[in-house]
C-alpha cells in the first residue's frame, strides 16, 4: 500500500463521524445544533461532500456569548498552575491527535500533508508557550510615587470572540486561543466556513483536557451573519481576527457601536529583496519556500521578487527550473509539495491572474494554467518582465504565483518594495551589513527577515502595519490585548487632599 492509500484509509476512519453527525457546534459543552440547518463542507481534491456542518445564526453567537461570560469568572479565578494545568493538558491532546488533525486539515483545505503535519504540531507548541506564562501574565510594576505606592496588575478582558480564515486554520486558531485561554479569557470561536473540521477536533480535545464547559465555544457560520454578530455582541469585550483587509475594515465598523477592541491580522503582499552580494543558492531556497508552500494562501509568503539586475537573468534561469520542478497532487501523499486551492471561488480569483497579469504585459515564465482535474489545482507560477504599478504587483493573489520584478539600486529597492498598501513582513538577502541595518530601518512591515525565511519564534512580535494590520501577537504582546491594565494607589500617609466648600 503507499503512503497516499494508507493516509487516505486513516482519514476515511477518521471522517466516519462526522459524516454522520455533521460537525455540530459546541456551546456551554454541549454538541448542539444550528439554528440555520446546515452548510457542507466540500474537498477542494475532488469537489466531494465531505459533510454537513451546523449553521450558526446571530441566535446562536447569543447564546454561546452568553455562555461565555457565565463561565468567565469561573475560569478567572481559577488558580493560574490549575490552568496552566489545562493548556498542557490540551497540547498533550493536540500531539496525540496531530495526525488526525493533519489529515482532516489536508482534505478540508487542500494543503499539502508535508505541511500540514507540522503545523498541527506547532498548534500544541503554542498551548505549551502559553501554558508557560499563565503565572506571570497578571504580574505588574510597582510605581511609587511621593505620597502613593502605585501597583499595577492585569485582568482578562472578559469573554472574547475569535475569528479565524481557511488557511492553515488549526495552527492559526491555537495560536489565538491559546494565549486568549490562559490570560483567563472565555472564548467564542468562529472558524471559516471553508474549513470547519480541525476548530471541531480543537474543542474536543479541549473538553477532553478538563476545560470547563463554556470556555471555549465554537460556532460554525458565515462571516456576515455569524462573524457579524459576534463583532456586534456586548457581552463580547475583543474580536482577535484574522483574514483579508477589507474584512477586517467591517470588523471595526460592526464592533464600533459595542466599542470593541480589535486585534487585525491582515493581507500582505511581501516583497523579498535579492541583492547581489547575497548567497543566492540560499536567496533562492527562502523565496521560494515563502511563495510556493502551504499552496501561496500564506499571509507571509514573499509574493514579490526584488531581484538586482545584475543577477537577474541567472535568478530568475535557476528560478523557473525550480518551479516547473515543484510537486503538485493529492495532499495526502507525503511527496506533495502543493495540493489544490481551498474552494471554487479562490480557485477561480487566483487564475484569474494569468490573464491580468498577460494584459498588464508581464510574462508567464512558469506555470500559469489550470491542471485536468476534478479539484481545484493550479501550476506553480511565475511572472517575469513586471513593473511596481502592475496588479500582480499590488494585489494579494494568495496563491502559489510569484511575481518578480528588477531593480538598479538600492534606493529604488527600497521604494518598490514600501509601494504597496500592504507591511506585514519583508525578506531582505545581502551580506553587506551596512545596508542590511539602513533598509530595516527604512522598509515598511511589522516583521523582517535578513538572510532568512520567515521562522516564527513564539516570543516575538507577530503582525503587520498599514493594510496588514493593527495590533501584535506573540509574547507578552498577546496578553496586552487579551488583558486590561489596572493601576492602584495605595496612600502612604496622610498627604494633603485639596479641601473645596471648607473654607
Ligand atoms: P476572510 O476575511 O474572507 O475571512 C476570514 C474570517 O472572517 C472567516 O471566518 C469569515 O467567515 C469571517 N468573516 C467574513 N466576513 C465577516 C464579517 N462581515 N464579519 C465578521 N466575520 C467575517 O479571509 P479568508 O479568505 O478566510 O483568509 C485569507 C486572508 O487572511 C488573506 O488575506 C490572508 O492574508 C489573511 N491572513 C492573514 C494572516 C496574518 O497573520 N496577517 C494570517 C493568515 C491569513
Amino acid at each position: 500500500m503507499s503512503a497516499l492509500e494508507e493516509n487516505i484509509g486513516k482519514l476515511d476512519g477518521h471522517l466516519k463521524k462526522f459524516r454522520e453527525v455533521g460537525i455540530l457546534n459546541c456551546i456551554a459543552g454541549v454538541d448542539v445544533t444550528g439554528s440555520q440547518g446546515t452548510f457542507q463542507t466540500t474537498s477542494p481534491v475532488d469537489r466531494s461532500i465531505i459533510c454537513n456542518v451546523a449553521h450558526g445564526s446571530k441566535e446562536d453567537i447569543d447564546r454561546a456569548a452568553n455562555a461565555a461570560q457565565e463561565a468567565f469568572s469561573v475560569w478567572r479565578e481559577m488558580p493560574a498552575l490549575e490552568r496552566k494545568e489545562v493548556l498542557i493538558r490540551i497540547a498533550d491532546g493536540i500531539e496525540a491527535r496531530a495526525e488526525e488533525i493533519a489529515l482532516c486539515e489536508c482534505w478540508d483545505t487542500g494543503q499539502a500533508y508535508k505541511f500540514m503535519s507540522k503545523a498541527a504540531l506547532r498548534g500544541a507548541e503554542n498551548f505549551r508557550y502559553f501554558a508557560d506564562q499563565v503565572v506571570q501574565a497578571r504580574d505588574g510594576q510597582h510605581l511609587k510615587s511621593p505620597t502613593l505606592m502605585n501597583v499595577t496588575t492585569r485582568v482578562p478582558i472578559g469573554p472574547v470572540g475569535i475569528i479565524t480564515p481557511w488557511n492553515t486554520p488549526f495552527m492559526l486558531s491555537t495560536w489565538k486561543i491559546a494565549p486568549a485561554l490562559a490570560a483567563g479569557c472565555t472564548v467564542v470561536h468562529k472558524p471559516a466556513e471553508a474549513s470547519p473540521i480541525t476548530a471541531r477536533l480543537l474543542v474536543e480535545i479541549a473538553h477532553d483536557a478538563g476545560l470547563p464547559a463554556g470556555v471555549l465555544n465554537t460556532v460554525n457560520g458565515f462571516g456576515e451573519v455569524a462573524g457579524k454578530a459576534l463583532c456586534q455582541n456586548p457581552k463580547i469585550k475583543a474580536i482577535a481576527f484574522v483574514g483579508e483587509s477589507q474584512t477586517g475594515s467591517l470588523i471595526i465598523k460592526q464592533g464600533a457601536d459595542t466599542l470593541k477592541r480589535n486585534h487585525l491580522e491582515l493581507g500582505g503582499k511581501n516583497p523579498v529583496i535579492v541583492f547581489d552580494d547575497a548567497d543566492l543558492d540560499r536567496a533562492l531556497d527562502a523565496a521560494i519556500f515563502m511563495i510556493y508552500s502551504i499552496n501561496g494562501e500564506r499571509c507571509t509568503s514573499s509574493s514579490r521578487l526584488l531581484v538586482q539586475d545584475t543577477i537577474r537573468d541567472n535568478f530568475e534561469a535557476k528560478l523557473i527550473d525550480r518551479v516547473n520542478n515543484i510537486q503538485v497532487g493529492h495532499p495526502l501523499d507525503p511527496k506533495t509539495e502543493i495540493g489544490p486551492l481551498v474552494s471554487e471561488e479562490h480557485y477561480r480569483k487566483v487564475t484569474s491572474y494569468f490573464d491580468i497579469a498577460k494584459a498588464d504585459g508581464a510574462t508567464i515564465a512558469a506555470g500559469g494554467e489550470v491542471m485536468e482535474s476534478e479539484g481545484y489545482f493550479v501550476r506553480p507560477t511565475l511572472f517575469t518582465e513586471a513593473n511596481t504599478k502592475m496588479r500582480i504587483a499590488q494585489e494579494e493573489i494568495f496563491g502559489p504565483v510569484l511575481t518578480s520584478i528588477s531593480f538598479s539600486s538600492e534606493e529604488e529597492a527600497l521604494e518598490i518594495a514600501n509601494d504597496t498598501d500592504y507591511g506585514l513582513t519583508g525578506y531582505v538577502w545581502t551580506n553587506d551589513l551596512t545596508r542590511a541595518l539602513r533598509f530595516t530601518e527604512k522598509l515598511e512591515a511589522g516583521m523582517i527577515w535578513v538572510n532568512s525565511e520567515n521562522v516564527r519564534h513564539l516570543p516575538t512580535p507577530f503582525g503587520g502595519v498599514k493594510a496588514s494590520g493593527i495590533g501584535r501577537d506573540g509574547g507578552d504582546w498577546s496578553f496586552e490585548f487579551y488583558m486590561e491594565q489596572k493601576h492602584i494607589g495605595f496612600a502612604t500617609g496622610r498627604h494633603k487632599i485639596t479641601k473645596l466648600g471648607a473654607l
